[in-house]
């Protein structure tokens, strides 16, 4: 296994398990990958962003639950937004069955007008009736089927473009409008559950503790700061893997589990160039993350975590709270009795996220800073008092690929023609957009292919949720109606 992100992790686990002598080579000296934390000259654990993952990610749950990493993840029912006046809203679901049971509260979600809360209701029944399959979306960028369904100048900035940029990391004028529409499908219709907000409740490098046993504890092995620098291929199958200091190392197979930029620098150069079969790689587009960390001398925040409509900053996360360094406030961001003179004293850690941050990215340091907090005194007024004792911001240039309409055509699948030879990574042909859950199906999905190949097949890839409620029948209605 070249690669130990979470394809690497995910695949190696199954393997594993499956009863292969797995060895795991990783460049850095951790594992996680993107997803991962790193530790500061004073000894705290920073993430390299903060990462959420959704109730529908059910590879990614898999994959947490084999490695005992499901119990560092917390999951929240109620999804907290706020508008430039301070004005809070909640999302939480009911008792109706989906795809209504986020209406009532969708019902009295402030920031949005009577207009635009028709219009994004009609376009949600579109969804939902058509088996969040509408026809129509093909080849289309999702601002474009937005513009189609008559969609609000309001609608779009404070309902699609809040869900979607931070969910898909893209535009929305720059986002293939299938995989928008299977966000809303897959997270807010389909299911009851499909929304919930899994955030960890660790450091994101404590996620993968269990991963060295369950790899380890079957016979394998973990390298860290092991680089490969070349994968051989000798007459169309895999030969060896050729390491950063020289020496070549043989298996029986090999999943390249790298970035898709890396892995074009790994294989022999034909097999990226016109005509190969990794060519269509070069054509994919990445996007950036911007993550600033910002620590206060006060408590400034009491809800785990922001949404913000009409600003830069997109989420904000309380990391004191959600890594239970607080109490100044239940789960669910009340405050608790004891908020007072010791909540004052409390020194607080916030992370805020800006997906999709073109703009952010020739703008300094301090810039990104001065412009944060700004924002954060409209929706924070406390930040306003507080005194900022650390800052740090960190710009992701190529975070995730970008899911810009027709990309999947340039995405490849786990097997590429060449024996023994499979890939993994987020931007292998999943369906899916550049995410944990995205990179835990592509694991799987080369740990099928391997096991396959070696004539033992075994099912590795997790079903979706359940559809349930109406998306259950009209879904069903829906395929139905194209078959017949
Ligand atoms: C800033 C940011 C925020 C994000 N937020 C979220 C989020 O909230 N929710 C979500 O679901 N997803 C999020 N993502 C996306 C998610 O992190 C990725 O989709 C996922 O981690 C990708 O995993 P991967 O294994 O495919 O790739 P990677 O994580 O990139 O793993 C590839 C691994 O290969 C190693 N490697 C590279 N070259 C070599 C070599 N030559 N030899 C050996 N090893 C090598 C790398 O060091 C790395 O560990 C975010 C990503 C970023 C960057």
């Amino acid at each position: 296994m070249i690669g130990g992100g979470l394809a690497g992790l995910s695949s190696a686990v199954a393997l594993a398990e499956a009863g292969c002598l797995v060895r795991l080579l990783e460049k850095r000296p951790r594992l996680g990958g993107r997803a991962t934390s790193y530790t500061l000259p004073d000894g705290s654990e920073v993430d390299n962003c903060q990462h959420v993952t959704l109730g529908c990610c059910t590879n990614f749950a898999d994959f947490c639950r084999r490695v005992g990493a499901d119990k560092k993840i917390r999951f929240y029912d109620r999804l907290y937004f706020v508008d430039a006046a301070g004005r809070r809203s909640t999302l939480e679901a009911s008792l109706l069955p989906p795809p209504l049971h986020l209406a009532p509260s969708f019902l009295f979600f402030g920031g949005l007008t009577l207009a635009d809360k028709r219009g994004i209701a009609r376009a949600l029944f579109t969804i939902a009736r058509a088996g969040g399959e509408p026809p129509g979306a093909d080849g289309t960028s999702m601002l474009d089927w937005l513009g189609r369904m008559k969609q609000t100048r309001g609608a779009i900035e404070r309902f699609w473009r809040v869900v979607l940029v931070s969910a898909l990391d893209e535009e929305l004028a720059r986002t293939d409008a299938r995989y928008g529409i299977e966000v809303f499908w897959k997270a807010f219709l389909g299911s009851r559950g499909g929304y919930r907000l899994g955030i960890p409740s660790v450091p994101l490098g404590d996620l993968y503790e269990g991963c060295r046993a369950a790899i380890v504890g079957r016979g394998g092995r973990v390298h860290l700061r092991c680089g490969v620098r070349e994968v051989r291929v000798r007459e169309g199958g895999f030969r060896c893997a050729v390491l950063d200091d020289g020496s070549e190392l043989t298996a029986d197979a090999c999943i390249a589990a790298v970035p898709h930029d890396t892995l074009l620098k790994l294989v022999p150069q034909e097999m990226g160039a016109n005509g190969g079969p990794l060519a269509g790689l070069r054509n994919i587009k990445t996007s950036p993350i911007t993550g600033v960390h910002l620590w206060f001398n006060r408590t400034v925040m009491t809800e785990p975590f922001l949404t913000l409509l009409d600003h830069t900053t997109q989420w904000v996360f309380n990391k004191s709270r959600l890594h239970g360094q607080d109490e100044t406030s239940d789960a669910n961001g009340r405050p608790t009795k004891e908020t007072g003179s010791r909540a004052k004293s409390n020194r607080q850690y916030l992370q805020l996220v800006i997906s999709a941050s073109y703009d952010l990215v020739p703008r300094s340091r301090q810039e990104i800073i001065d412009l944060c907090l700004r924002e954060l005194g409209d929706v924070l007024p406390a930040t306003r008092r507080a005194e900022l004792q650390r800052a740090t911001v960190i710009k992701d240039v190529n975070a995730t690929f970008s899911p810009e309409p027709g990309v999947d055509r340039w995405r490849s699948g786990q097997q590429i023609g060449v024996k023994n030879l499979f890939l993994a990574g987020d931007w292998t042909r999943t369906g899916w957009p550049a995410t944990m859950e995205g990179a835990a199906r592509s694991g799987y999905l080369a740990a099928e292919a391997l096991l396959a190949g070696f004539g033992r097949p075994q099912k590795c890839l997790q079903p979706d949720l359940p559809l349930e409620g109406l998306s259950r029948l009209w879904a069903k209605e829906s395929r139905l109606a194209v078959h017949d």
